[in-house]
């Protein structure tokens, strides 16, 4: 199966999976993303607003990362890496050492002054005008970004991955020699946003927002609706578009209120940082033309989004996770019988694995026999996992698959032909 965000792995078998028992469950927590990921041993831990992933939350990520490069590349994002620790005096330039100051994890060492970098719009925008008289007018619209670990000395951390000090974040940052290029490129951003959310099944709403100390003249946020959201959205059910409080609306009065998770953010900038740091349009000799560049900046959390498909998608009071079925941690499961049962020596769970990792599906096999199939079954379907192929008594016997569905609570019992075809159907929607 072609599926751009596959992760081969060496590792088939439950039992030597690095998949502990849970030790630091929370006390309290109203995130349903926090049980469930730390119950299924997808996070270790969040403590003190640190995330601990362990593997089978790594692999969710790094699936996540894969959607997100794909969809920036798309739009003709090139991506690169800046250093997390900042310098003083670049923070300096934009005033943003003063003014985001309890946000920044600031240290000294060998008399020099530094931060842990939450956001890069001082380090990009330094290194566009360190270069910016070489750059040929070709590269404009330039759009470059990362995906990199981000600080923040978040006072209100909680909710596990929901708001973090440590975050994984795709920062894109567009720059531009005038303000209609970079309205064109705003747009086109908020486009690949939605078709990011879309991919992830996530139903959210775009709403104009403020800017607070990023600047910048246009701003929208990205919302998805949750109870644990801290955001407060405003939905009218006529032109079913989404508000926030206090924000211009529409002029339709009746609008149900929601709590909601921000899910990602764009701003047009315009000059408030090139200015700063002079980065211009710089290929004229023409003095009038050497005027700061527009700048865009685009930001979507990943660990955040990762939790939030998982309060979004999980419905209340449910003990199964549902993810997004392309970022699921494996595609299916294998529960072959259990140990002692008359049907343990028929090694059909070994005829399965080899045709899928044929086809390229991403499949692991609970091997621990010693336990019920019913027992291995509930695990699978706790961690989400979306197909679960059991072989009990009767698919043994009439040398069938039992195939679960677990999303839509159904089974089948069929040949392994039309397992494999079973499979390909359920993915290929959401290639
Ligand atoms: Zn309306």
């Amino acid at each position: 199966m072609v599926f751009i965000t596959h992760i081969r792995h060496a590792i088939q078998q439950r039992s030597r999976m690095f998949l502990p028992t849970p030790v630091h469950l929370p006390r309290e927590t109203r995130s349903k993303s926090q049980s469930l990921l730390q119950q299924t041993a997808i996070v270790h831990s969040v403590e003190h607003g640190f995330p601990q992933l362990l593997p089978l939350g790594f692999r969710v990520l790094t699936k996540l990362k894969a959607l997100i490069r794909n969809e920036m590349n798309n739009i003709g994002g090139q991506e690169l890496s800046l250093p997390a620790i900042g310098r003083k005096n670049i923070w300096e330039t934009s005033d943003r050492w003063n003014l985001m100051h309890d946000e920044l994890f600031k240290f000294k060492d060998h008399d020099e002054e530094y931060c842990l970098s939450p956001t890069h719009e001082e380090a990009i925008t330094k290194l566009v005008s360190s270069v910016c008289k070489t750059i040929p007018r070709s590269n404009y619209p330039l759009l470059v970004y990362q995906i990199t670990w981000k600080y923040r000395n978040e006072p209100n951390y909680r909710h596990g991955l929901l708001r973090t000090k440590e975050f994984l974040m795709k920062d894109l940052y567009s720059f531009h020699t005038d303000e209609k290029c970079a309205r064109q490129i705003y747009d086109q951003v908020c486009d690949a946003y939605e078709r990011i959310f879309q991919k992830l099944e996530l139903n959210c709403f775009k709403v104009p927002a403020d800017s607070g100390l990023m600047g910048g003249s246009l701003n929208h946020e990205f919302l998805g609706i949750s109870a644990v959201g801290e955001d407060t959205l405003l939905i009218c059910p006529i032109c079913n578009r989404g508000y926030l409080k206090n924000k211009t609306q529409c002029e339709h009065t009746e609008k149900t209120e929601q709590h909601a998770i921000e899910l990602g953010h764009c701003f047009l900038l315009g000059d408030r940082y090139t200015k700063a740091f002079n980065a211009i349009e710089g290929s004229s000799d023409i003095a009038t033309e050497k005027k700061p560049l527009i700048m865009g900046c685009y930001g979507i959390g990943l660990t955040r989004l990762m939790a939030a498909t998982v309060e979004i998608l999980t419905p209340k009071d449910f003990n199964d996770i549902r993810w997004p079925r392309r970022i699921v941690p494996y595609q299916v499961a294998i529960v072959p019988p259990k140990k002692g049962s008359p049907e343990e020596t028929n090694g059909n769970e070994k005829t399965l694995g080899r045709l899928l990792k044929l086809d390229n599906t991403e499949w692991f096999v609970d091997d621990r026999n010693e336990l019920t199939i019913g027992y291995r079954l509930k695990d699978c379907q706790k961690m989400g996992i979306p197909i679960v192929i059991v072989f009990g008594k009767r698919a043994t016997k009439e040398n069938l698959c039992e195939v679960i569905d677990v999303y839509n609570n159904r089974t089948e019992y069929l040949s392994y032909e039309d397992t494999l075809k079973f499979i390909h159907n359920y993915y290929s929607v959401f290639c």
